[in-house]
């Protein structure tokens, strides 16, 4: 009798070719179909409601109730010209997938017919029977019920026949319960905090805007292959396998052609995410085989993440249609690299500069680092925050993995600007400058943009990496939704910024000019933040001594990581910018913790099934075959020569009897373990627990389970094995 895994590679290979229907119009004629964009506002809204979302758009605005109900109408008609037939808010919950309710847009007219009715209360608010999304006890402890509001920023789009509206997910006391509130709150904080130091420089500076350019990477693997892992199926990652004799060793499959199933599948889901105006530019294989990435141009962040959190939908949607499943995981094979999702993040202000670009001259080139020296300042008095920011379960095994940026927070400049900050410690003094010592610096600070561009330098071990106009976190999972990082990047940002502004004031004030006053502060910022900035190998092991020398925090144990979102300083700081009530952020750390342990349990859980359902008993029957043959062998020989001929099978079955007794052991140790950690109330002690005691099986047992796998006879092997699940497409 075949396996599932025999039956699964027999239909990959038995499979024909998708046919696709590819438009063929130019990109430009299906591009932003299916968003209701300004330009479709333009046709479908009055100039009054026009006005009133772009000014809610650009600088944040009310719309009121009468406009809400223009605006809806508006929104219906196209809609229903699209034959659109239901409509959903569309938030981001805490546990990390986006969520809708679908409402068909028809109300009773009389009796015996009905109409289409949409009307502003549907658009702005909704009241989604919500409560089992996670809350962290928010809701338990205010009030029983959530609500979704309409986010105006984000502009409104049509899946299939449903018309989604991004919303924001709230208690009704207020706290939000969901990622896209904060972000949100976060970039009014860093607007208001960078435009305000940019007036030292520039007094038409009104506005500062975050950009964000996501990096997706993900595996793709064939659909019939993944059915027949259940480990796969239930947990995102495969919890056993044997390294394939080939992997990625050759580094063949970085930048090679794409094959034509994979590249047929990013066609048709880049077309999906152009009609819903997401502009997916680039993408090519990654390091391991068939892993992939795709990267937009850069968008204002808020309409990025949400982007991001659409692709990776669409991804999912369109993968069935070519018989793959996406991996977002961030580690889905032992031994092979993992996934991360690069966010490239930059300030953009409304006079179409990027602060993070070098400027034309000394006094633009002197407002870039002032930010770049107060980004690396935050950085480094916040690094265990961003670091909570980015951890989870699923990127545990991936950061330090040697392929990823350590659990080590640490800033990549680059040689240009690192010998410019050196150059400003030299010679910036507290006695007020000469005329030619300023000239000299100013004229060096001058020179950055001729320096920079032929900077190529690029450290690609670094989390968080100056990259020539702009910083790339690189610590972010693949599947992690960006808002959790993007917030508290700007958060601490944005705090540093206010610092920096209260600084230099207190010296304006004390009558020290302004251009000394700025290089002053930097000076302090850039020794004070020093340890941070790191130039090396961020992989090696010498890092982990320096690091340690140099006082960096090395966090490797995610519960642990966590444990910043509710330390004295986090509060502090969040309560300082009204971002985070204290109460929120516990409940942000208890969702974590609390998916952490359900994790591990689920894992263990697979793992202990599988090992006992599957393993054990095709190892019995192998080693039942072995015995057989040794039997048959002493029947036909002689005694010494049977006793030649059978000791590899001996052997082999002794071994497989070793494995087994060991798996059955772990597994019943396993089990205790969670008993153990399951008695134990208090979530944090629960989560630790698990990570000490009942993570450590998992390896224990799968490293046996690997070794029957190199053992028993391959037709016999129930799972599909890594060289099939890695190298089949
Ligand atoms: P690489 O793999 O070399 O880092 P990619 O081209 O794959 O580069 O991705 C870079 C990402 O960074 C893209 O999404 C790009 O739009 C984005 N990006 C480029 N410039 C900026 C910027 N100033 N601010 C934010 N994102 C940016
Ligand atoms: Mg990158």
């Amino acid at each position: 009798m075949a396996t599932i895994r025999f039956k699964a590679l027999e239909e990959l290979f038995t499979r024909q070719a998708l046919k696709i229907d590819l438009p063929a119009n130019k990109t430009s004629e299906y591009y932003g179909v299916n968003v209701f964009d300004k330009r479709k506002m333009k046709e479908y809204l009055s100039n009054e409601a026009y006005n009133n979302v772009i000014d809610s758009i650009e600088q944040g605005g009310r719309i009121d109730r009468k406009i809400a109900d223009q605006v809806s109408t508006g929104i219906k008609a196209w809609a229903i010209d699209k034959g659109v037939s239901h409509y959903t808010h569309w938030f981001q919950p805490l546990n990390g997938a986006t969520a809708e309710k679908h409402d068909a847009f028809f109300e009773p007219f009389d009796n015996s017919s009905v109409i289409e009715s949409f009307d502003g209360s549907k658009l702005v608010q909704q009241e989604p029977d919500a409560s089992s999304f996670p809350s962290g006890g928010l809701r338990n402890t205010f009030e029983a019920r959530g609500y979704t509001a309409w986010d105006p920023s984000s502009p409104v789009f049509i899946i299939e026949k449903t018309l989604c509206i991004p919303t924001i997910f709230v208690s009704y006391t207020g706290e939000a319960l969901d990622y896209k509130t904060p972000l949100l709150k976060s970039l009014a904080v860093i607007d208001k905090a960078a435009a305000d130091v940019c007036n030292y420089f520039d007094k038409n500076v009104t506005k500062v805007n975050v950009a964000l350019g996501w990096e997706q990477e993900y595996f793709l693997v064939d659909e019939a292959l993944y059915n027949a892992r259940p480990d796969l199926i239930l947990t995102g990652r495969t919890l056993m396998g044997h390294a394939s004799a080939k992997d990625q060793q050759l580094e063949d499959h970085y930048f090679g052609a794409i094959p034509l199933r994979v590249s047929a599948f990013m066609r048709d889901f880049e077309i999906e995410a152009y009609k819903l105006g997401i502009p997916v530019k680039t993408r090519h294989n990654e390091v391991a085989p068939n892993q992939f990435e795709c990267a937009p141009i850069y968008e204002e962040a808020n309409l990025a993440v949400d982007h991001n959190q659409l692709v990776m939908d669409v991804m999912k949607r369109v993968a069935r249609k070519h018989k793959f499943k996406v991996l977002f995981h961030e580690k889905p094979y032992k031994g092979i690299n993992g996934s991360g999702k690069h966010n490239n993040w930059s300030l953009y202000t409304n006079t179409n500069v990027n602060l993070f670009s070098p400027g034309k001259n000394p006094k633009t080139n002197l407002q870039f680092l002032t930010f770049i020296v107060n980004t690396i300042k935050a950085v480094y008095d916040y690094s265990d925050l961003l670091r909570a920011s980015i951890v989870s379960y699923s990127n545990e095994n991936r950061l330090g993995g040697n392929e990823a940026p350590p659990s080590i927070i640490s800033a990549f400049l680059g040689s240009s600007i690192n010998n410019m900050l050196d150059e400003i410690v030299a010679k910036v003094t507290n006695k007020k400058m000469k005329p030619d010592e300023k000239t000299e610096l100013k004229l060096n600070v001058g020179k950055i943009p001729q320096i920079l561009l032929d900077n190529t330098d690029r450290n690609r071990t670094s989390p968080f990496a100056f990259t020539g106009n702009r910083f790339e976190f690189r610590a972010v999972g693949s599947s992690a939704n960006c808002s959790s990082p993007m917030t508290f990047l700007n958060l601490t940002v944005a705090n540093q910024l206010k610092l920096f502004k209260k600084d230099v004031d207190s010296l304006i004030n004390k009558g020290v000019k302004k251009d000394e006053a700025i290089f002053q502060i930097l000076k302090k910022y850039i020794i004070e933040s020093k340890n941070i900035r790191f130039e090396g190998n961020g992989y090696s092991k010498d890092w982990i001594d320096e690091a340690k020398k140099r006082g960096l925090s090395n966090i490797t144990d995610t519960v642990e990581a966590l444990e910043a979102f509710i330390s004295d300083e986090t509060k502090k700081l969040c309560d300082k910018n009204n971002l985070f009530t204290s109460k929120e952020l516990e409940a942000r750390f208890d969702i974590r913790i609390e998916t952490y342990t359900k994790q591990v349990q689920i894992e263990a859980r697979v793992l202990g099934d599988l090992a006992i359902n599957h393993i054990i008993p095709t190892a019995y029957k192998y080693q039942n075959i072995l015995i057989e043959n040794i039997k048959g062998l002493k029947d036909v020989l002689t005694e010494n020569e049977a006793k030649q001929a059978t000791k590899t099978q001996l052997d082999t079955v002794k071994n497989i009897s070793n494995h087994i007794t060991m798996i059955n052991v772990k597994v019943n140790e396993m089990v205790e373990a969670r008993k153990k950690a399951n008695k134990i109330d208090d979530m944090r002690k629960k989560a630790k627990e698990y990570s000490r005691n009942v993570k450590p099986y998992l390896e224990e047992i799968r490293n046996h389970i690997d070794k029957l796998e190199f053992i028993v006879d391959n037709e016999m092997w129930p799972l599909p094995k890594y060289r099939e699940l890695l190298f089949t497409r």
